[in-house]
């Protein structure tokens, strides 16, 4: 369980954490990997979201996807992209989050997770928190604890010399 005092200044203000929709790359099922690869170059990103048109979460398309597909082919053009759909190749969601202020799973899961996706209760996509994001959290906790807080040290036995 994470300490009291450390969610309560980590969880201040959950949307600041929060990269929203609106601002968050995505592709949908139906793209053509050609599209992907143009967007995943665009945006410098190596995983998005994949989306269906109403938002649903649907899936992650990473680079690594995309380039494998265009490789099998000695000497394939990106052109040939075209015959593949994003659907053909995304990976499932296995990691997601539905309550942006469950600090615990969240920490948990930025362990092997470069980012979240958050969703509602009806799979609708949210936006995305990001380690960075929760990293900077950590960064304010690291130096503001003890403004807000008086930390002292358990007594301990020492070990005899
Ligand atoms: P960061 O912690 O900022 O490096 O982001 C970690 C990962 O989150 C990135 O590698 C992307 O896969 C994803 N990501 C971050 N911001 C965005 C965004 N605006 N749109 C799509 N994906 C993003």
């Amino acid at each position: 369980m994470i300490d009291a005092a450390v969610e309560q200044l980590l969880r201040q203000d959950p949307k600041s954490y929060v990269i929203p929709a609106e601002v968050v790359a995505n592709v949908t099922a139906t793209n053509t990997l050609e599209h992907a690869l143009m967007v995943l170059s665009k945006v410098g990103y190596t995983r998005i979201p994949v989306l269906a048109p109403d938002d649903h979460l649907q899936g992650l398309l990473a680079l690594s996807d995309v380039t494998d597909n265009l490789l099998r082919v000695p000497g394939a053009a990106v052109e040939n992209l075209n015959q593949i759909l994003v659907s053909d190749v995304m990976r499932p969601v296995t990691h997601w989050v539905d309550d942006p202020t469950k600090l615990e799973k969240i920490l948990n899961l930025l362990v092997d997770e470069p980012f979240l996706p958050l969703v509602d209760d009806q799979m609708v996509f949210q936006g995305i928190i990001t380690r960075r994001e929760i990293l900077k959290r950590v960064n304010y906790l690291a130096h503001n604890l003890n403004r807000q807080y008086t930390v002292t040290p358990k007594m301990v036995d020492t070990p005899a010399n």
